[in-house]
C-alpha cells in the first residue's frame, strides 16, 4: 500500500470543520444521550416552514415535477428572484443574470470557484461567518481579515479597507446584517465601500441572507443599488433559508453580471446539476406568496433579542452589543480570561465555550473561528424558555469561576 497515493488531497488540509455545524452536532449528540443541553449553536430558525410553501412543494411532487431542471435553476424561480430583487431592492436583473444553487453557501462557493485564482486576496471584514475564509482557501485564495470594532458597532472603516488593498486584492466579502455580530452597515458606509471598490476595481460579494431579519427600523440596502459601476462589480447572494425558515430545502441564489452567472451555471452543470426541482417550486411560492409569516417570525426574534441582550449584559464579565439584524448575539467575554475553573485557567473563547458546555450544559460557538477572539456567539433562534434557562445557567457558571 502506498500511503502517499492514498492520502487525502492537499486542498483539504487548509480547511477545518465548520465550527457552527460542529457545535450544533455536539449539542445534538449530548441530547441524544439524555443530557439536558441548552443549544445556542445552530443559526437556523426554529419555526416550521410556512404551510403555503410546503403545499407548493407537495403540489409540485403530485404534478410529477421530479426530474432534472436546467442546471442553473428553473426559469420560473429565476423570474421570481428577478421580481423580488426589483420589488424589494430596486435592482433590475434579468433571469439570465441569476443562478439558483443548493443554498447560499453553495452560491458563495461557486462564486469563489468562478472568480478566484491561486494567490488572489479576498478582504473579509471580521467578525465574519466561518465559511468565508475556508471557501476562499479551498480555491487557493488568501483570506485577508479586516478587523472591525465592537465599540463602533462593528461598522467598517473605509480607510481601514483601503489600507488592506494590495495589487493582489480581487474581492471583498460583505455580510450585512452580519453573522455573527448582528451589525448592519448604514448606507453611508456602503456608499463609501462602493466608491473604493469601483476605484480599485475589485469584486464585491454581498451576502444579504439576513436582509429581512432586522429590528428597530433598520433598513437593509444592497450595495449593488449605489449605481451601475458598483452593480457591475457586485455578486449579490441571498436565499430562502433564513427568511422563510427553509434551511433544509437548500435553495439559495446569486445575481450578478451575465458572464459570471453563465460561468457559475456552467460550473453547476458539471458539479451538482440543478438544485432539487420541487424545492425550487417551494421557493417560488416563498418569494411570490404572502409574507405575513416573515413578519410574525421577525417580531418573535425581536422579543428574544431584547431578552437575551439585556440579560447577558447583566452578567458580570459579559458585554453584549445590541444587534440590528440576524438572530445572533456576539457578547464580549474577554473579561473572563485569566479566571479559573477546577484549577484550569480560561484564556480563549474556545476554552470559555468548552467550560460552559461542561459546567452548565450550554452550547455556544467560540468567537475565534469568526475571526474575533474574546467573543462568543449565541443564536437566539431558539425558544424564549431556552433563552431564559440558558442565560440563567451562564450566569451561574460565571459564579463558579475563581
Ligand atoms: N451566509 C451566511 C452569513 C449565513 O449565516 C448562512 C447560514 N448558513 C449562509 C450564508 C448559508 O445559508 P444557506 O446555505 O442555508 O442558504
Ligand atoms: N449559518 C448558520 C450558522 O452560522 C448555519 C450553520 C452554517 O451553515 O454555518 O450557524
Amino acid at each position: 500500500m502506498n500511503a502517499n497515493k492514498l492520502e487525502l488531497a492537499k486542498r483539504l488540509s487548509v480547511i477545518k470543520p465548520s465550527a457552527t455545524l460542529e457545535i450544533t452536532a455536539t449539542a445534538k449528540a449530548m441530547r441524544a444521550k439524555g443530557i439536558d443541553v441548552i443549544g445556542f449553536g445552530a443559526g437556523e430558525p426554529d419555526f416550521d416552514t410556512p404551510e403555503n410553501i410546503k403545499q407548493a412543494a407537495v403540489q409540485a411532487l403530485n404534478n410529477g415535477f421530479t426530474k432534472y431542471t436546467v442546471a442553473s435553476g428553473t426559469d420560473e424561480l429565476k423570474q421570481a428572484v428577478a421580481e423580488k430583487l426589483r420589488r424589494e431592492n430596486g435592482l433590475a436583473y434579468e433571469p439570465g443574470d441569476i443562478v439558483i444553487s443548493c443554498g447560499a453557501k453553495h452560491s458563495l462557493y461557486n462564486i469563489m470557484c468562478a472568480l478566484l485564482n491561486e494567490g488572489d486576496e479576498v478582504i473579509i471584514p471580521a467578525p465574519f461567518w466561518v465559511s468565508y475564509p475556508d471557501q476562499v482557501l479551498l480555491v487557493g485564495g488568501v483570506p485577508v481579515p479586516l478587523e472591525t470594532d465592537e465599540r463602533h458597532g462593528f461598522d467598517l472603516d473605509p480607510e481601514a479597507l483601503r489600507a488592506k488593498i494590495t495589487p493582489r486584492t480581487k474581492m471583498l466579502i460583505l455580510n450585512s446584517p452580519c453573522n455573527p455580530s448582528g451589525a448592519g452597515y448604514p448606507p453611508r458606509t456602503l456608499e463609501a465601500i462602493a466608491k473604493i471598490a469601483v476605484e480599485e476595481d475589485i469584486w464585491v460579494v454581498s451576502d444579504e441572507i439576513y436582509e429581512h431579519i432586522v429590528y428597530d427600523g433598520f433598513k437593509h440596502v444592497s450595495i449593488a443599488s449605489f449605481g451601475p459601476e458598483i452593480r457591475s462589480r457586485t455578486i449579490l447572494v441571498n436565499g430562502v433559508s433564513k427568511t422563510y425558515s427553509m434551511t433544509g430545502w437548500r435553495i439559495g441564489y446569486a445575481a450578478g453580471p451575465r458572464h459570471v452567472a453563465k460561468a457559475m451555471g456552467m460550473l453547476q452543470g458539471q458539479v451538482t446539476s440543478n438544485p432539487t426541482s420541487f424545492a425550487q417550486s417551494a421557493a417560488v411560492e416563498a418569494l411570490r406568496g404572502p409574507q405575513d409569516a416573515v413578519r410574525t417570525m421577525v417580531a418573535e426574534f425581536a422579543k428574544r433579542r431584547d431578552v437575551i441582550v439585556s440579560s447577558l449584559n447583566e452578567i458580570p464579565g459579559f458585554r453584549c452589543f445590541n444587534p440590528v439584524g440576524a438572530f445572533y448575539v456576539f457578547p464580549n467575554c474577554s473579561e473572563l480570561f485569566g479566571r479559573s475553573w477546577n484549577g484550569k485557567k480560561l484564556t480563549t473563547s474556545l476554552e470559555v465555550s468548552a467550560f460552559l458546555l461542561e459546567a452548565v450544559k450550554v452550547a455556544v460557538v467560540p468567537g475565534a473561528p469568526f475571526g474575533a477572539e474574546g467573543f462568543l456567539r449565541l443564536s437566539y433562534a431558539t425558544s424564549m424558555k431556552n433563552i431564559v434557562e440558558g442565560v440563567k445557567r451562564i450566569r451561574q457558571a460565571v459564579t463558579m469561576l475563581q
